[in-house]
């Protein structure tokens, strides 16, 4: 039984979680402490109670630990992503590839602790200085998906210390494996007993009580946007500060003058790697009429070539969906798809069993052509291998149709053409814009974030996170 990390000590839960693998539903994990409120409770108490100590450690100090995590989990890649892959679906090298992203994420904030500055200015009063300072915010409460099991909790956690906070960390349900596997590096590193706490559990219960505790002074949130709105709806109530990272709709245009090897390349990564279980997935292209039909008969011949199988399997190129309940979701929009007008035109087959007969959430990626913008699939997240193709007339049609969404997490295009790309990267409604690169797939050391339904509040990642781990003091002193 894995436990949970509260106030320095390893503590059962009040039940128990089984921890399964979807390339063989055979396979146990693991079962996992599950935490009730108390237990939460006793976790918030105990980062409440490290924060006066640990807001005033040195930046050596944070630097030192953090930097030791970053090593930990670089060194141990292969076998955290291995867990990673088996728990989550993601393949291997995907997997591996997360794992070294979370160490870079804590290397580089581990540098941020050093280079944390103000700013001295002159008063308009004579006589008097000014000084402006960032100081940590205090207990905060991360709550993250299931979709990124390591690199989301290490791009909350890492500058959460960085900058002198305490932290509550509860996982998805779905992916406790990886969540205990970092909890467990962090506890050896040299942190003071109840600056760093894993509680899982689930979210009505341990989630709730984060939002709830007035001792938990910020929660950052990433996860669906029904999740979201409960996350907004509580912090508002008692005035505690919050960020939400939520869902996504990312559009990618594919223009006439596109280079077909880079879009199609572009599509299949973005819309199906990952078994399309990203937030930045491109699950609507919109593409223009002089090319459409090459571009959909490259896509498709790509597409068939694509192996789905068990994610841990050298020369998987999609492993399988995460749990029963999104296949289901990701079948469920093929059908109103299909129902309002679009053609299934590749794909989108679930498979009970791997070609070796375990059995899994396998799922064929999905084509959908001959879409409109009206239809659901083309206004609601699906967050599985299911991407939707837009016809459009021109560029300026294509733009006005990437921009048609409650979302705007992520939009890409691609184009040969320096006028397009320019005028594109200034007008797509989104936190991150994509010029002939996947919409999925970003650096660690700038911000990730999105605008309207995509996200609320500062953005996560790079220098920027401080916007939301620190408050900013001004202090005026007669000299
Ligand atoms: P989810 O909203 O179901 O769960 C997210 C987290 O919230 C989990 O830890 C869950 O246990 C917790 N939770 C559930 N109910 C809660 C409550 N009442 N109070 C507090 N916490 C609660 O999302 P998911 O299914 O785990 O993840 C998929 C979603 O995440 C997709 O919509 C995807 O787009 C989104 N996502 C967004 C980003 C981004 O950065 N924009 C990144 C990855 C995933």
């Amino acid at each position: 039984m894995f436990k949970n990390l509260i106030n320095g000590e390893w503590l059962d839960g009040a039940s128990v979680s089984r921890n399964i693998n979807p390339s063989d539903t055979r396979d146990l994990i693991g079962e996992y402490a599950q935490a009730n409120r108390a237990q939460t409770e006793t976790a918030i108490a105990a980062a409440h109670a490290a924060f006066p100590a640990w807001s005033l450690s040195t930046p050596q100090q944070r630097f030192d630990i953090l930097d030791t995590v970053g090593s930990e989990i670089l060194a141990r890649r292969a076998e955290l992503g291995d867990m990673l892959a088996r728990e989550e679906g993601k393949t291997l090298p995907e997997a591996v590839g997360e794992v070294v992203r979370a160490g870079n994420i804590f290397k580089f904030f581990a540098g941020e602790a050093l280079r944390q500055s103000g700013d001295v200015l002159g008063s308009v009063r004579p006589g008097v200085g000014v000084e402006v300072t960032r100081e940590p915010i205090g207990v905060v409460g991360l709550i993250t998906p299931w979709n990124f099991p390591i690199a989301i909790p290490a791009w909350k956690i890492a500058p959460a210390l960085a900058y002198g906070n305490c932290v509550v960390f509860k996982p998805a349900d779905l992916v406790p494996g990886s969540a205990w596997l970092l909890a467990d590096i962090l506890s050896r590193s040299g942190l003071p007993a109840g600056v760093f706490n894993l509680v899982m559990g689930r979210g009505s219960e341990v989630g709730q009580t984060l939002l709830n505790d007035p001792r938990i002074a910020a929660i950052s949130f990433t996860g669906s946007v029904g999740t979201g709105q409960k996350v907004a709806a509580a912090c508002t109530a008692r005035m505690a500060k919050f960020q939400l990272e939520m869902g996504g709709k990312n559009p990618m245009i594919v223009l006439d003058d596109a280079d077909l090897g880079v879009a199609v390349n572009c599509a299949v990564q973005s819309g199906f790697f990952s078994t399309g279980q990203r937030c930045t997935a491109s699950s609507r292209l919109i593409v223009t009429e002089g090319i459409h039909d090459r571009f959909i008969a490259a896509m498709v011949e790509k597409m068939k070539a694509l192996k789905i199988d068990d994610a841990r399997k050298a020369g998987t190129d999609i492993g399988p969906v995460v749990d029963p309940s999104q296949l289901a979701q990701d079948l469920e929009y093929i059908g109103i798809a299909q129902a309002e007008g679009g053609r299934l035109l590749q794909g989108g087959e679930a498979l009970a069993t791997n070609a070796d007969g375990q059995p899994g959430y396998f799922l064929t990626p999905a084509l959908i052509t001959e879409t409109l913008p009206a239809m659901r699939i083309n206004r609601e997240e699906v967050f599985g291998p299911v991407v939707s193709v837009i016809r459009a007339k021109n560029y300026d049609e294509a733009l006005a149709l990437a921009n048609d969404s409650p979302f705007g997490l992520s939009s890409g295009i691609a184009t040969t053409s320096l006028k397009h790309a320019t005028h594109f990267k200034r007008h797509a409604q989104a936190g991150m814009v994509m010029v002939n690169v996947p919409t999925a797939g970003v650096d660690y050391h700038v911000p990730f974030g999105g605008r309207k339904g995509s996200s609320y509040g500062p953005r996560e990642q790079g220098r920027y996170a401080a916007e939301f781990y620190t408050t900013v003091k001004t202090a005026y002193t007669l000299a």
